[in-house]
């Protein structure tokens, strides 16, 4: 006889684990589905989390090595305990994801060990110790993704590896080789090159980041080019082996790259493989993922699909938003994910974020706009920390004066884009931002000072 649930999720990252405590607040009998004995999904256990446990003490050993001295504070002998801060990493993950089992538990959601696999539209296989099947009112695909291969480079799960490798290597790369200058690429290539690595980073554009704005990624690849990474742009990338005890990166046109290391960023593909996806009736889309409408619904009545799997940016918030919007949907009949205000940030030194659209888009929608600048440099909050690389930039309709969109590259870019998300989020003008008292001294103040700029008046400049 089949478990019968209101609603069940397959997968719990941060899709499916925050729906389904969503689902189960908003009263449902639910249901997770996880393959793997920890919860909290790629986020948790090998994405997010540990790369931002390995960013901070990777970020400290160099601030110890470099900075300290500046603030009058010497030590005689400083050195790298590599096992303690891989150690320390793995205990950040374990309170992490050991914090989803007791959510699970105080929120009655039943959590299933075992790859859930589609029997029928309505109801799941679950394959593990015990064998399973599950009949819901209500199926939501929250599988993720997995690191895209490249045709021609060989994992071989040590030397040449994806970001799951590069969170665990034990000894420091002497040449590590990036392929790929997005988000993974240069998040691991900083941890690796700020803990003694010579990092090369290879990128088949001749841009780093992508999709962000211009302006700020042509800042920051100055800066990450002064912190000593190398950057070889506009390079195709065609194979990659192990040779003895190194590897060699092979490129369209180029020199062999010789190193010891390489890590493989070159993006993530959904995971649906073994899913069952035809037994539901579901067909992919031509990029491998489940295709949605607005409210998340599938072609197939009742199965639904959130985060990584679907459309949009592949970010942890995005999928939790997804899983709240779909859980209140399928409650409440209305359940809303607002993708103009879904931040993007990119956790290296200094730390790059960015909210709405980007000074290129607002041009080619020939929209008019008046432009926002502030530097880190003039504030004094940055003075006194040591951070003043990097700036604030603001966009706003040139009529109606709404925030469009804001980009920050600087010192807690991260948590600064926050008052910009929510300026978008509630239709605030950069003049209502630039009116708004902020703490002095802060970081924030360059965030009022960039949305007075908009305006031509930045006080302290
Ligand atoms: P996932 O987190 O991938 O979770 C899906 C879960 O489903 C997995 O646990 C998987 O085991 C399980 N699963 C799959 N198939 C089945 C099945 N058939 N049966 C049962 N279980 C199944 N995003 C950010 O916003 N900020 C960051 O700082 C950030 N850093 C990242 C760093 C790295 C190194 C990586 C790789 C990613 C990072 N991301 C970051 C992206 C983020 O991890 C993803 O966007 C997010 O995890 C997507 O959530 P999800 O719930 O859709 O899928
Ligand atoms: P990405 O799509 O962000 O960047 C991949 C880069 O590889 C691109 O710049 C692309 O042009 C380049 N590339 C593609 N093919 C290439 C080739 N043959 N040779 C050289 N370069 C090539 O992908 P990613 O960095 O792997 O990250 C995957 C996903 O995980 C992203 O969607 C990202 O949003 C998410 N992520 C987010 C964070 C964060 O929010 N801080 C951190 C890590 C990962």
């Amino acid at each position: 006889m089949a478990q019968q649930h209101d609603i069940v999720f397959i997968g719990a990252g941060p899709g499916g684990y925050v729906g389904a405590i969503r689902a189960a607040q908003l009263g449902l009998n639910v249901a997770c589905i996880e393959r793997e004995k920890a919860l909290g999904g790629t986020c948790l256990r090998v994405g997010c989390i540990p790369s931002k446990a390995m960013l901070e003490s990777s970020e400290l050993y160099h601030e110890a090595k470099d900075s300290f001295e500046r603030h009058g504070v010497r030590f005689e002998k400083l050195h790298l305990d590599l096992d303690t801060m891989l150690k320390r990493k793995d205990g950040v993950v374990k309170a992490n994801t050991d914090g989803i089992d007791y959510l699970f538990k105080k929120n009655k959601v039943t959590r299933y060990l075992g790859t859930g696999r589609f029997t029928s539209a309505t109801t799941v296989a679950v394959d593990g110790a015990l064998k399973i099947e599950i009949s819901a009112k209500n199926v939501i695909i929250a599988t993720g993704s997995n690191s895209a291969p490249l045709k021609g480079v060989e994992l071989d799960g040590d030397r040449i590896g994806t970001s799951t490798e590069a969170l665990t290597w034990t000894e420091v790369p002497k040449h590590l080789v990036v392929i790929g200058a997005g988000a993974i690429g240069l998040e691991m290539g900083s941890v690796w090159a700020r803990l003694g690595a010579k990092v090369t980073v290879l990128e088949y554009l001749d841009r780093i980041l992508p999709g962000m704005d211009t302006e700020i990624a042509t800042d920051a690849l100055r800066l990450f080019k002064k912190q000593g990474l190398e950057f070889k742009l506009g390079v195709r990338v065609t194979g990659a082996k192990v040779k003895g005890k190194g590897c060699v990166v092979e490129v369209d046109g180029g020199q062999p790259i010789e190193c010891d290391r390489v890590l493989l960023a070159v993006g993530r593909r959904p995971n649906t493989d073994g899913l069952g996806l035809d037994k539901a009736g579901i067909t992919l889309d031509e990029r491998g993922r489940v295709p949605v409408n607005e409210h998340f619904a599938t072609s197939v009545p009742n199965v639904y699909a959130i985060g990584d799997v679907i459309r949009g940016p592949m970010l942890a918030h995005k999928a939790e938003e997804e899983g709240v919007a779909v859980a209140e949907f399928i409650v409440t009949g209305y359940g809303h994910v607002n993708y103009d205000a879904i931040p993007n940030v990119v956790y290296t030194s200094p730390e790059i974020s960015s909210v709405g659209r980007t000074e290129e888009e607002l041009k080619a929608a020939n929209v008019p706009y008046r432009k926002g600048l502030f530097p880190f440099i003039a504030n004094g909050r940055a003075r006194a920390l040591g951070h003043t690389e990097g700036k604030v930039k603001v966009l706003a309709h040139a009529e109606t004066d709404r925030i469009l969109g804001a980009h920050i590259l600087g010192p807690r870019a991260g948590d600064l884009i926050a008052e910009l998300v929510c300026a978008i989020e509630f239709g605030a003008s950069s003049e209502d931002v630039a009116r708004t008292s902020h703490a002095h001294p802060t970081l924030a103040e360059v965030v009022k000072e960039a949305c007075l700029a908009v305006d031509g008046r930045a006080l302290n400049m």
